[in-house]
């Protein structure tokens, strides 16, 4: 006989299995469907492994710096990138078993293998050679994406990879070109250049990381040409030659052509949505031309009773996202008609150094949506925590929309870069969510000496009256 549940979810990665937490908490039946590791990219190949060796390239400036403090280092430190890759999987190991009995836990039933959606929301689970047939009341397909490739690149895990085979380096290479400086590919040349490597990043985009405020953008590049990093915006890659030890990359720059000779080329230009994954036969789900599954705002696909969440669906590629879609889907399915989720005003963390945080609008977003803006922005360099720590680089820009007489109201948009910004959106995050004013967070007390300090300063800017300038 078929095996029937609540909620039946297509894919073990943060969207599925915060539905699938989500929902049997709130007593729903619930199967998931893993073809690969619970746990997904995100635990896998994605944020825990890149930020656990991001943590390394920390540690590495925080020993560097010790010289500053009294601290003597008797000798240069060295780098064994094989125990940080051993701490990383160890990580990994403990999160994905804490996961997993989680779910056990809470009576979620995993079925391992592929998942593939078929008519009246039955899922055919095929694993081996075999074949089992279970059914859903309701089905989100979570299905993700994988990282995207660019013509001429094939990935051979040693001198062309993507993110999936870098985060498993075990050496750090000499010279390595970054193709992509969105968030991942600067997240790799920063951690990279505190390795070590000679890195040059290269970006067909007149910007590094798109989407971000200009002059976040503009803090990170001076920042990062300042630790040797060479940035070549604007160009277009073209093509690679070489063999296993090294290779020569290729890009023209306005017409002029350019090579560059290194030992790793790693591709960073997006990850393509696994809109088809779960099969879809004799369905109404619509997958678009890039691979995304069509959703209305309540995450309904066309077929009734399906759902779809995460990377597979076109809205920001986070984990929290996906959290966040798994537990709208959950409480749609219940009934409960949530809020849907604004993409605009969704956080943003970014772990290169100097870190970069950022919720809602840009001041060119705000001005393009029609809004008539105030801006206020402070930097890090007259921060008492700041200079305690030794990292005095980097900004907070607040953008609010203004009346007539150019008063501040309604808090639109943070962004900020600098020391440990990825732990101070929090509070920026829910003035944005919570569309406050800048006179009621104002009137908030910031703990002194705090780096959240230059949070506050900056929203009291724009009430008219500040502390410090
Ligand atoms: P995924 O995590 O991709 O999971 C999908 C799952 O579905 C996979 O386990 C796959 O095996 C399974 N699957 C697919 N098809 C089937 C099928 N037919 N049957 C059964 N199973 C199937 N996000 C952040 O928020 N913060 C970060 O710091 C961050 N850093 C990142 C760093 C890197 C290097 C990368 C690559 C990504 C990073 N991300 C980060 C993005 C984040 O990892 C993704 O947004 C998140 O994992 C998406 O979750 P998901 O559940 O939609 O899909």
């Amino acid at each position: 006989m078929t095996k029937n549940y609540d909620l039946v979810v297509i894919g073990g990665g943060p969207a599925g299995y915060a539905a699938a937490l989500y929902g049997s908490a709130a007593g729903l039946k619930v199967a998931i469907v893993e073809e690969n590791k619970i746990g997904g990219t995100c635990l896998h190949v994605g944020c825990i492994p890149a930020k656990e060796l991001l943590e390394t390239a920390s540690v590495l400036r925080s020993v560097r710096q010790a010289k500053d403090f009294g601290i003597a280092i008797s000798q240069d430190p060295v780098i064994d990138l094989s125990i940080s890759q051993n701490r990383k999987q160890t990580i990994i190991d403990q999160l994905f078993a804490g996961l997993n009995s989680l779910l056990a836990g809470r009576d979620v039933t995993i079925y391992s293998g592929t998942g593939l959606l078929g008519a009246n929301r039955k899922i055919e689970i095929q694993q081996n050679g075999e074949t089992e047939i279970i059914q859903g009341t309701n089905v989100l397909l979570a299905t993700g994406s994988t990282p995207r490739t660019i013509q001429g690149f094939e990935i051979d895990g040693k001198t062309v990879m993507t993110s999936d085979e870098f985060l498993s380096i075990e050496k750090t290479p000499n010279r390595v070109a970054v193709i992509g400086g969105g968030a991942i590919g600067c997240e790799f040349a920063s951690l990279l250049n505190d390795l070590g490597s000679s890195v040059t990043l290269l970006e067909s985009l007149d910007e590094i990381l798109p989407g971000c405020d200009k002059d976040v953008s503009t803090a990170v590049r001076r920042s990062f040409v300042k630790k040797g990093i060479d940035i070549q915006t604007g160009v277009q890659v073209e093509g690679h030659e070489g063999d296993a030890e090294k290779t020569t990359v290729s890009w023209s720059d306005k017409g002029q052509q350019n090579q560059l000779e290194v030992d790793l080329v790693v591709i960073a230009v997006g990850r393509a949505p696994n809109g088809h994954a779960a099969g879809l036969n004799d369905t109404e789900v619509v997958v678009d031309e890039k691979g995304f599954i069509e959703v209305d705002e309540k995450l309904r696909t066309n077929e009734k009773g399906v759902w779809a969440a995460g990377d597979v669906v076109n809205t920001p590629q986070l984990a929290h996202v996906g959290f966040a879609e798994g537990i709208l889907v959950v409480k749609e399915i219940l009934g409960e008609s949530p809020v849907s989720i604004d993409p605009s005003t969704v956080p943003w963390c970014i772990y290169c150094d100097p870190e970069v945080a950022f919720a809602g609008l840009t001041e060119e977003s705000a001005k393009a949506a029609g809004y008539t803006v105030a801006i206020s922005k402070h930097r890090y360099s007259g921060n008492g925590r700041a200079m305690i720590i030794g990292e005095t680089e980097g900004l907070v820009k607040v953008i609010a929309e203004a009346d007539e007489s150019g008063k501040a109201g309604r808090i639109l948009g943070v962004h900020m870069a600098g020391p440990l910004v990825t732990e101070q959106l929090g509070q920026a995050y829910l003035a944005v969510n919570l569309e406050a004013t800048v006179d009621e967070v104002a009137n908030h007390i910031q703990a002194h000496p705090t780096l959240s300090e230059l949070f506050g300063e900056t929203v009291m800017s724009l009430t008219g009256r500040s502390l410090h300038g």
